[in-house]
C-alpha cells in the first residue's frame, strides 16, 4: 500500500465526514495518458464510481497536453509518467510555472522512489501505480486532493514559492532536500547533499537538542506532527531562522519508515517581530526604553545589589519645568523635538552601564548603578540639572526650561515598584520647592506625600457634598470706598478640620482636576449669594462678584455652558459676573478662544497677579479686559523702595492708556493705601479695608467702607 497522500504537515487537512453526502459539483479531470487502453480504464473506473460525477478530458499528445494545462479550466489533473519520448514530470516542469494550478496526481506503471518524491517536490499531490488502482482508491485520492487543495491554497500560496522540502528515507537513512531548501541556505547545486548529517550540522548549537527533541517525540508517536523553530547556518556564515515542519510514515508494523516536511525561512518575521518586541519596550519618540523595559533594568540590579548590600542603586526621577507652555504656546511639534533634545542630552551625561528611560510626557527617569552614598546621586543630578538648564536650539528657538530631579537610593529588601515611587515622592518634592531643584528621598516625604492624599479624597468628598464655603473680600474704590466687587474665594469648611489654608486647597484641586466641580460650586455659589443680597437690598445693585478661573477649567468645553447656567439659575445678568485669570492663562491660544466664547456671554474679564508673567498688549486688546489688578507682591514693596512702585506706576499707566481700571490687592497699611492713591490706582482689596467676609458677614458691611484718610 501507498502511504497517505502526502500533506504538508502542520495544516489540518478538512476531511468530508463520511456520513455527509458530498456537496457534489462536477469535478473537470483532465487525463494526460498516452496509452488508450489505460485511459479507457480510468474512464471506467470513474463511471463506476460516480457515474455523471466526472467530467474527464483526455489528451494523449504532450503538446496537446502541454495546451490544456495551460488552459487552467480543469480542477485536477491525472498525469501519467511516460509520455512516449518524454515523462509527465517534463510535462510538469513545462505546464506549472511555480506551482501547479489545480492537485496533481501522478500516475506510473511502477513505484519509484525517485519519481514520487520529485513529483512531490514539483508540488504533485498523489502518486498512484497503475496496477495496483482500483476505483475507490482513485476516487478517492481526487476528492483528497481536490479537498486538500481548498485548504492548503491560501497557506501554500504565501509559503510554497518559499518553503523547502525535505524527504528523509529513515530506513537507509537518505534525505531528500529540495533546491529551494538549499537556497535558503544559500547552499550552491553542487554543495547538495543526502546525509541528514547536512542539516543537522547547520543547526545552532543551542538550537540542536531542542529539534533532536521534536523529531523524537514525533518518531515516538507522541506528537502529531514535527515543528521546531531554529536557527541554520547560512553560507554567508550569518544565522537564519527556520521553521521546519515534518510528517512520519510508518510501514505496516507501524515503524517509521520515512518522514518529509518543509523548511520555512522565518528570518523576516522574525525580524519584524524583533522589532515589534523593541517597540514594545521603547518610547516611541525619543528611541529611549519606556516604562516596563527600565523597571525590567531596576529589578535587575536589585536582585544583584540584595548580594553586596554596600553596593546600591539609584533612581532619578527628571520632571521639566515649564515643559507645558512649550507644548502649548509653541506647538507640540516643537515640545516633541525638545523632548528628543532633552533625551540626548540626558544620553551624553550618562555613564556606562546606566539606563535612562522616558516614562512618558515630560518625565525621565535614570537609572544608576554602583551607587554607595547619596551624595554620589546626587552630584550626578545636580550636573544633570546644569546641563538641562542649558539652553535648547529648537526650530530656530531657543528653548530655557529646567528640571525638578527626584532621588531614591535602592535599600534593602526594597521592591522596584517602591523605588521608582520614592524617587516620584522625591520629585514631587522637589517641585514643590520651586523650579530647578533637587530633592533626595526621605521617610517624612512619604508621609507627606500620603498626606495629601488623604487631603484630595477629603477634598473629593467635601465637593461630593457642596460643603466647600465661599468668603467675599470686597473689592473698593479708592477714594469714595464704595463697594464695586467682592471677590470670591474657597475656603476649606471649617466643619472639616484640620482646615487647609486656601493656596493648598486650590494647588490640590489643580493637581488632581478637581478644580473643575470646586469651579463650577464657586461659580454658582458666588452668584446665588450675590442674587440673595441684591434681593434683601444689603448691596447696591451694581455690585458684581469676581470669580478666579485657573488655566486649568478652561480646557473644560462645557465651562461656557456652565457659566451660562450659572447665571440663569442666580437670575443675573452677565454683568454681575467677571472672571479673573492669570497672564498666562490669557497668553495660551487654545484656552484664549475659550475665553472669547465666554465673552460672547457678555461676561468680563480682569487679569488677576498682573506683573508676574508675560502679558502681550495685542492679548489685552484681542480680549474685553476689564481691569489690572497689580500682584500684591508689588503692593507689599511699594514702600520698600524697590521695584514695587516701578511696577505699580507703569501698570496704572499702562491699564489708563488702555482705559482700564487698576486694582491693587494686598493693601494691608493706611501709608500703602496712600501711596497707592497717590500713584492713582483705582481700586483696592485687602485686610486694611476688609478681609475676606463669611456670607453671614456681608450683609453687615453697607455699600461703602471707610477708608482711612
Ligand atoms: P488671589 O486671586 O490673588 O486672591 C487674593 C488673595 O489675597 C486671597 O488669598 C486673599 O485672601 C488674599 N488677601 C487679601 N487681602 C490680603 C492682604 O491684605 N494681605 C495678604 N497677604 N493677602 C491678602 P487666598 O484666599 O488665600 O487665595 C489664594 C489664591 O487662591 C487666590 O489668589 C486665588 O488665586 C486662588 N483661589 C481662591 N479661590 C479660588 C477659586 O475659587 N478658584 C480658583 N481657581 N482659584 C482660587
Ligand atoms: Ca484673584
Ligand atoms: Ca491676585
Amino acid at each position: 500500500m501507498r502511504p497517505e497522500p502526502f500533506v504538508v504537515p502542520g495544516t489540518p487537512v478538512p476531511v468530508p465526514a463520511a456520513d455527509q453526502p458530498l456537496p457534489a459539483p462536477r469535478i473537470r479531470v483532465l487525463l494526460i495518458e498516452d496509452d488508450e487502453d489505460d485511459y479507457l480504464i480510468t474512464r471506467d473506473m470513474l463511471a463506476e464510481q460516480d457515474e455523471g460525477r466526472f467530467e474527464l478530458d483526455w489528451r494523449s499528445d504532450y503538446d496537446d497536453a502541454l495546451a490544456a494545462i495551460r488552459r487552467q479550466c480543469h480542477d485536477v489533473y491525472l498525469i501519467d509518467y511516460r509520455l512516449g519520448e518524454r515523462t509527465g514530470l517534463q510535462l510538469m516542469r513545462e505546464g506549472f510555472a511555480d506551482r501547479p494550478s489545480a492537485p496533481v496526481i501522478m500516475l506510473t506503471g511502477q513505484a519509484t522512489h525517485e519519481i514520487d518524491l520529485e513529483a512531490t517536490a514539483l508540488g504533485a499531490t498523489d502518486f498512484l501505480v497503475k496496477q495496483e488502482l482500483a476505483a475507490a482508491g482513485l476516487e478517492r485520492s481526487i476528492r483528497y486532493a481536490i479537498s486538500h487543495q481548498t485548504a492548503e491554497r491560501h497557506a501554500l500560496a504565501t509559503r510554497a514559492a518559499n518553503d523547502g522540502i525535505w524527504d528523509w528515507d529513515l530506513e537507509r537513512d537518505r534525505i531528500y532536500f529540495s533546491p529551494r531548501w538549499h537556497a535558503i541556505l544559500g547552499l550552491t547545486e553542487r554543495a547538495r547533499e543526502r546525509r541528514p548529517s547536512a542539516w543537522f550540522d547547520l543547526v545552532a548549537p543551542e538550537d540542536l537538542p531542542r529539534l533532536q527533541e521534536a523529531i523524537d517525540a514525533h518518531l515516538a508517536g507522541h506528537t502529531a506532527h514535527v515543528e521546531c523553530e531554529h536557527r541554520l547556518r547560512h553560507a554567508d556564515g550569518d544565522w537564519r531562522w527556520v521553521t521546519a515542519r515534518g510528517l512520519v510514515t510508518r510501514g505496516v508494523d507501524g515503524e517509521p519508515v520515512r518522514m518529509a516536511g518543509s523548511l520555512s525561512d522565518m528570518t523576516d518575521q522574525r525580524t519584524a517581530q524583533l522589532r515589534l518586541e523593541h517597540e514594545a519596550l521603547h518610547d516611541t519618540l525619543t528611541g529611549l526604553p519606556n516604562r516596563t523595559l527600565f523597571m525590567d533594568r531596576v529589578e535587575h540590579l536589585l536582585r544583584g545589589a540584595s548580594r553586596d548590600p554596600a553596593v546600591g542603586c539609584a533612581i532619578l526621577f527628571v520632571d521639566l519645568d515649564g515643559f507645558k507652555q512649550v507644548n502649548d504656546q509653541l506647538s507640540h511639534a516643537v515640545g516633541d523635538r525638545l523632548l528628543i533634545a532633552v533625551a540626548e542630552r540626558l544620553l551624553t551625561g550618562l555613564r556606562p552601564g546606566d539606563t535612562v528611560a522616558r516614562l512618558g510626557g515630560d518625565e525621565f527617569t535614570l537609572l544608576l548603578d554602583g551607587i554607595v552614598a547619596p551624595a554620589e546621586a546626587v552630584e550626578i543630578a545636580d550636573r544633570l540639572l546644569r546641563s538641562l538648564q542649558q539652553p535648547f536650539p529648537v526650530h530656530g528657538n531657543e528653548l530655557s526650561i529646567g528640571a525638578s530631579i527626584g532621588v531614591a537610593l535602592s535599600q534593602p529588601a526594597l521592591a522596584s515598584a517602591d523605588l521608582l515611587a520614592n524617587a516620584d515622592v522625591a520629585m514631587y518634592e522637589a517641585k514643590a520647592r520651586g523650579r530647578g531643584c533637587i530633592a533626595v528621598f526621605d521617610e517624612g516625604m512619604r508621609l507627606r506625600v500620603a498626606d495629601r492624599l488623604a487631603r484630595q479624597d477629603e477634598l473629593g468628598q467635601i465637593l461630593e457634598e457642596s460643603l466647600l464655603e465661599i468668603h467675599f473680600q470686597p473689592i473698593v474704590d479708592l477714594v469714595s470706598g464704595r463697594i464695586r466687587a467682592l471677590e470670591a474665594l474657597a475656603r476649606w469648611p471649617e466643619s472639616h478640620p484640620p482646615v487647609l489654608a486656601p493656596m493648598q486647597l486650590i494647588a490640590i484641586a489643580d493637581e488632581t482636576g478637581l478644580i473643575g466641580p470646586l469651579g463650577k460650586q464657586m461659580l454658582s455659589g458666588a452668584l446665588r449669594a450675590l442674587a440673595g443680597w441684591r434681593a434683601q437690598g444689603v448691596l447696591a445693585a451694581d455690585v458684581c462678584v469676581t470669580v478666579n478661573l485657573s488655566a486649568r477649567q478652561l480646557d473644560d468645553p462645557l465651562l461656557t455652558d456652565h457659566i451660562g447656567a450659572a447665571l440663569a439659575a442666580a437670575g443675573l445678568p452677565s454683568a454681575a459676573l467677571k472672571l479673573e485669570i492669570t497672564e498666562e492663562t490669557m497668553m495660551e491660544l487654545e484656552r484664549s478662544r475659550r475665553l472669547t466664547e465666554i465673552c460672547a456671554l457678555g461676561v468680563g474679564f480682569q487679569i488677576d497677579d498682573f506683573g508676574t508673567g508675560h502679558t502681550s498688549l495685542a492679548a489685552l486688546h484681542r480680549l474685553p479686559v476689564q481691569a489690572l489688578k497689580v500682584d500684591r507682591s508689588f503692593v507689599a514693596t511699594l514702600l520698600s523702595g524697590g521695584e514695587g512702585e516701578m511696577m505699580v506706576r507703569s501698570t496704572v499707566a499702562l491699564a489708563h492708556s488702555l482705559g482700564l481700571p487698576v486694582i491693587a490687592e494686598g493693601i494691608e497699611t493706611a501709608a500703602t493705601l496712600q501711596c497707592l492713591r497717590e500713584l492713582q490706582c483705582d481700586q483696592g482689596q485687602g485686610t486694611l479695608i476688609s478681609p475676606a467676609l463669611s456670607p453671614v458677614d456681608v450683609p453687615l458691611i453697607g455699600s461703602a467702607l471707610g477708608l482711612a484718610a
